[in-house]
């Protein structure tokens, strides 16, 4: 459905316009116009589809840019609110609405300045907002519009009485909207005892799991996963790739183990600092990085593009997640991957999975090291194809002319080849520290989110900065929330088709190494420094 019959204005439709809308996503087609009309909404659909102006728009079309501040959205992690914030500026241009952002982990007295510059939205994290409150650099007072993004998190034991204490600083006698991808009937009831009457939209789970990514699944054994991983990125040659491990000490390790492997491969999880998340979600935007390993926590919400490979190192334990996770490829109407590993008993969490998804995953063989050579030279092969495109003889001829009289072809073509063709990776071996599997299901079902995985105490990951270090103890959601999409904005330091490390003409497809696999070939331990 065309934005126009949405009942928004022109000005309006016009920012839209440039900011390359041409259609309304099916959330944005039946939210927006109860939204305008003032209707309390809980919309619900999956990650991906729009959900940021769905809200986002109408709150625009009622603002008056004199009139101070008239909307607040809380987001639940900053990197959430720096991206809200950018979308709103972005279509708010024109209309020359400001909008703020607060969130923890950065400098309080500039977003004091921001907040003085009378901004008409302000979006933020809990913790950092009430930091405000508590400090009276904000006043709630004038809210007429309220939104809780990714509102099920938001909702949440770990952040409820945070969201309350805020909730009151808020008049009652206002428009309050919930969004998320996930509403499960608890939450929900949770939610609409801040709101008046609300609406549930939901755009369902059919027309939400993507046909396009291609989801498969791998019976491996906990020991054998990670040389299983690094053989499978040999036979299925993935470019951009977001691998999601269960705990901040697994997405470590992870990295740590690829990047020795010679993989270009960086971990996000709410125990690094603002700045290393910003500089690896930057990096691994820009092309710098080929995997990103990250919670599921830190990459709620994130929108990164272009991501051909998803792999489940460890099986979400709830459905939902599995379906966030994938969400990253296949975007966009890319094509995707996934592919997700699963233990013998962790079978029953993958037929969960294919009951909400209402889609089989194909099972793969773990690939033999024969397929994982016979993989690296297929891929070698299209190098080699590359490299023979951008080879110019001049000034070599002499030499050229010496290595023909003293190798055959054969020899010559056989140090292409491998020259081409990426290391073994098993030649380093790398060691991860085992994790339990998920505790067997009792029976086949099971409600929201069971188990220890919401124990952990997570509020406050945001007021106290990155370097926040928990207890706890693994299967534990993580108190930090992480991830970022800052830097570069939209459309800057994007992958483009056919860029690859700056040379022209290659053919995508592939990691680059980063050096170290192919000559270091140290063994290879994981510091057992991190306190997860
Ligand atoms: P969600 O919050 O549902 O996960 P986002 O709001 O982050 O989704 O949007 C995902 C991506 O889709 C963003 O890059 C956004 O700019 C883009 N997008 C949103 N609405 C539209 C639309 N109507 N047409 C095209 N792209 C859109
Ligand atoms: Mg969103």
């Amino acid at each position: 459905m065309k934005f126009s019959e949405l009942g928004l204005t022109q000005d309006l439709l016009t920012a839209i316009e440039k900011h390359g809308y041409v259609e309304a996503t099916p959330i944005q087609e039946q939210t927006i116009p109860l939204t305008l009309q003032g209707i309390d909404v809980i919309g619900q659909a999956q990650t991906g589809t729009g959900k940021t102006a769905a809200f986002g728009l109408p709150i625009l079309e009622n603002i008056d840019p004199q009139g101070g501040l008239q909307a607040l959205i809380i987001s639940p992690t900053r990197e959430l609110a720096i991206q809200t914030q950018e979308e709103l500026y972005q279509l708010g241009r024109d209309k020359r609405v400001k909008v703020q952002v607060v969130y923890g982990g950065s400098d309080i007295r500039k977003q004091i300045n921001g907040l003085k510059n009378h901004p008409n939205i302000l979006v933020g994290t809990p913790g950092r907002l009430l930091d405000h409150l508590n400090r009276k650099t904000v006043k709630l007072d004038s809210i007429k519009n309220l939104v809780l993004d990714e509102a099920d998190e938001m909702l949440d034991m770990g952040f409820l009485d945070d969201i309350e204490s805020i909730l009151k600083a808020v008049p009652a006698e206002r428009q309050t909207m919930l969004f998320s991808a996930t509403m499960p009937p608890a939450i929900k009831r949770i939610g609409v005892q801040f709101m008046q009457d609300p609406k549930h939209i939901k755009i369902e789970a059919k027309e939400l799991t993507t046909d396009l990514v291609d989801q498969y699944y791998v019976k491996t054994k906990e020991f054998e996963k990670f040389d299983v991983m690094t053989r499978l990125f040999d036979v299925q040659n993935p470019n951009l790739t977001i691998i999601f491990g269960r705990t901040k000490r697994r997405v470590d390790e992870l990295a740590k183990g690829l990047e020795a492997r010679g993989y270009r491969a960086a971990g996000i999880h709410g125990d690094l600092s603002q700045q290393m998340r910003m500089k690896v979600l930057r990096q691994f935007k820009g092309g710098e990085l080929d995997i990103l390993v990250a919670t599921d926590v830190a990459a709620r919400g994130l929108d990164i593009k272009d991501v051909t490979h998803v792999y489940n190192y460890d099986i979400p334990q709830d459905p939902e997640s599995y379906v966030h996770r994938i969400g990253r490829t296949g975007r966009a109407g890319a094509h995707g991957t996934s592919l997700t590993f699963v233990s013998p008993s962790e079978i029953d969490y993958l037929r969960d999975i294919e009951k909400l998804t209402k889609k089989r995953m194909l099972p793969l063989k773990p690939p033999t090291k024969e397929e994982a050579l016979a993989g690296r030279i297929a891929t070698a092969l299209g190098e080699v194809e590359n490299i023979i495109g951008r080879t110019k003889t001049e000034g070599i001829e002499e030499q050229i002319a010496n290595l023909v009289n003293q190798y055959d072809s054969e020899t010559l073509a056989a140090a292409l080849l491998t020259a081409a063709a990426r290391p073994d990776s098993e030649a380093v071996p790398v060691k991860i520290t085992p994790e339990r599997p998920l505790p067997r299901k009792k029976g086949n079902g099971g409600g929201y989110r069971g188990g220890n995985r919401r124990g952990g105490d997570r509020r406050g990951g945001d007021r106290r900065g990155g370097d926040r270090r928990e207890g706890g103890y693994r299967g534990r959601r993580e108190g930090g929330r992480g991830g970022d999409r800052r830097e570069g904005g939209r459309g800057e330091g994007r992958r483009e088709g056919g860029y690859r490390g700056g040379r022209d003409g290659e053919k995508r497809g592939g990691f680059r190494g980063n050096g170290n696999g192919s000559h270091g070939r140290r063994p290879f331990t994981i510091h057992e420094n991190n306190n997860d």
